[in-house]
């Protein structure tokens, strides 16, 4: 089996609008056997996105055609790949009911779906880490050092492996280094190990996936998948079920360094 089970879709707000048989055909030349489209979710109920541009979720109106277009899809293309209808949602701080509402009304028609950090939680307000450096920096200031950043951010994806979001939680954790993303973006070198083996060490415990997220080795700023290469190799020795994903939001990025990380891990 080959498989890239993180790929964004013309669905998303912030991505690009090459269509799905785009990269459904490239997938195919490329010999892989199985993906999953995993589109952010739409928003947990009364969560306001943070962002400048508010495009972090899905529309919920949008939430119907996506999955109708791809269980179209995926019976057209049934003899040559294996489509999952997936999404990602978010585990943000604050909102466990909602997130779980979600979870029940969305999540029996899914095949596959991945829970990722994007929010962290300081005084009532959310910010989202992965949006800029511009961001990420200015949140560092006011928790007043970029460690402060590092952990909170690794306390709340640990929660978010403990949390009890019901039946239809998703079973893969997505790129659990995501906090790197900046990492040459600030002259401070953190030191995560422990933070990072005790993540893989709860995500070993409650039986989850890893999302090994190649999408990193692309961002100016991190040039390393998420986790870390040498973190996919304990994750694997540790015997945690490894799943690629590209994390593509257009198609010319599906599958990218594939065979680098899959190669090292
Ligand atoms: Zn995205
Ligand atoms: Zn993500």
């Amino acid at each position: 089996m080959k498989r890239d089970a993180h790929i964004h879709s013309p669905y998303c707000p912030h991505g690009t609008k090459d269509s799905f048989e785009l990269y459904i055909e490239k997938a195919i030349q490329n010999g892989f056997t199985d993906i999953s489209f995993t589109e952010h979710a739409p928003a947990p109920h009364g969560f306001i996105d943070s962002v400048p541009t508010q495009d972090s979720f899905l529309n919920r109106n949008s939430l119907e055609p996506y999955i109708f277009e791809l269980q179209k899809l995926k019976k057209m293309y049934a003899k040559d790949i294996t489509i999952k209808i997936g999404l990602e949602f978010d585990f943000i701080e604050g909102y466990e009911k909602e997130i779980t509402q979600l979870l029940n009304d969305i999540g029996p028609t899914l095949d596959d779906s991945i829970l990722s950090v994007h929010f962290l939680l300081n005084e009532k307000s959310y910010t989202c880490i992965d949006f800029s450096s511009h961001v990420f920096l200015d949140f560092a200031e006011q928790l007043g050092s970029i460690e402060n950043v590092y952990s909170l951010y690794y306390k709340t994806v640990q929660n978010s492996i403990s949390a009890e979001l019901g039946a239809f939680k998703p079973k893969r954790i997505g790129h659990p280094s995501l906090i790197h993303k900046f990492r040459y973006a600030h002259d401070t070198l953190v030191d995560d190990h422990e933070m990072i083996v005790k993540t893989l060490q709860l995500m070993k415990e409650y039986n989850y996936e890893l999302d090994v997220n190649s999408a990193g080795l692309a961002k100016q700023y991190c040039l390393e998948p998420y986790p870390p290469q040498a973190y996919i190799t304990l994750a694997k020795e540790m015997g945690i079920p490894l799943v690629f994903g590209s994390d593509a939001h257009r198609a010319e990025d599906l599958h990218q360094y594939y065979k680098q990380v899959y190669n090292n891990s």
